[in-house]
């Protein structure tokens, strides 16, 4: 199969691309810098979708991007590296002559509103809320088919819960300050934490490009994609201090998370949804890493 990654040069997209490869399929990956292996967004403007049988969006500015400052700025790159990278796919996957069977969306899931009680499947209704609500509604609104292409090309969107891996995302910021015994619980601790481990996304993400095995349905699947384990950041925090064999005394309250990161940025670490991938376990996929203590275990170990 040959599969192009926008955003393929990140942190899920290299796990994404060592999986794809391993399983002998070819991987082109959209960057905003050229490259071998690589097409550039202005050639996919330029020249439309190059053949390809499945298609997955994970560009993005990152979200929790120490050196950025919470400001407008900030909040425009992070929806226009979001929505205008999906849309110029969608876009392609609607112009091409023989599109791809499949075309996927990591969003995340930030669209379900933090509660200590509410638990949210694929199924769960929601409206925008906030302002990462809002981004989710208008990236996964972007990456929606004309019916008349829809009808043969597999639409699915993965929410993404916070992605645990050795190699970036949350781990890599917060492995320095936990080795040095200055981990804590992020604000009051009893918040859900919805993660999963970048291996388990990885593979929801390839058994998704997989050719549907019947007429798609002509609009996207949701899968949620986060582990099976419900866990509060209470949970998370001790048990990575257990595997490390470090304390975890020093709590960072929720007003000094607001005040470093922006209150509407910090809302992702200091509140959370319980998040239940109901869709993707009834779809078969076997987790690598279905609990924290493998999960942690595999990210410290390696
Ligand atoms: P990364 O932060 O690693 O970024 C992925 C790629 O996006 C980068 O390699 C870069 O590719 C491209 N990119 C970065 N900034 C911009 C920009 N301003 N404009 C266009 N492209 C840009 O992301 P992850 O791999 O961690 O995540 C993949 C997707 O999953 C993202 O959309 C993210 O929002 C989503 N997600 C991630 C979570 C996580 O915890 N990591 C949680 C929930 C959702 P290049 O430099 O080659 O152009």
């Amino acid at each position: 199969m040959r599969v192009l990654i926008g955003g393929g040069s990140g942190f899920v997209g290299r796990e994404l691309t060592r999986l794809l490869r391993d399983k002998g399929h070819e991987v082109t990956v959209i960057s905003r810098q050229p490259g071998p292996g690589k097409i550039t967004w202005g050639e996919l403007e330029s020249r439309g979708l190059p053949p390809c049988d499945g298609a997955v969006n994970l560009a993005g500015e990152n979200l929790m991007n120490p050196l950025r400052w919470w400001n407008e700025s900030y909040k425009k790159d992070l929806f226009s590296s979001r929505i205008d990278t999906t849309k110029a796919l969608s876009q392609a996957i609607a112009a091409s002559q023989s599109p791809p069977h499949s075309w996927v969306l990591v969003s995340g899931v930030a669209c379900y509103k933090p509660s200590l009680t509410a638990e949210y499947t694929e199924d769960s209704e929601w409206t925008p809320f906030d302002f990462l609500s809002q981004l989710v509604k208008e990236w996964e609104e972007a990456a929606l088919l004309p019916e008349n292409v829809a009808n043969n090309t597999k639409q699915v969107v993965i929410r993404s819960g916070v992605v645990l891996g050795r190699d970036g995302g949350a781990m890599k910021q917060m492995l320095l300050p936990f080795w040095l015994g200055l981990g804590g619980t992020l604000g009051s601790g009893t918040q859900p934490f919805p993660w999963i481990h970048v291996s388990d996304l990885a593979g929801i993400i390839a058994g998704s490009l997989e050719p549907p095995a019947d007429p798609p349905s002509t609009s996207p699947q949701v899968y949620n994609g986060v582990a099976p384990a419900l866990n509060t950041n209470y949970e998370f925090t001790k048990e990575l201090g257990r595997i490390l064999r470090r304390p975890t005394i020093f709590p960072v309250p929720g007003f000094v998370m607001s005040a470093l990161m922006g209150s509407e940025r910090a809302t992702v670490l200091t509140e959370g949804q319980k998040v239940v991938p109901n869709r993707t376990l009834e779809s078969g996929f076997q987790y690598k890493y279905p609990d924290l203590t493998s999960a942690l275990k595999q990210i410290v170990e390696n």
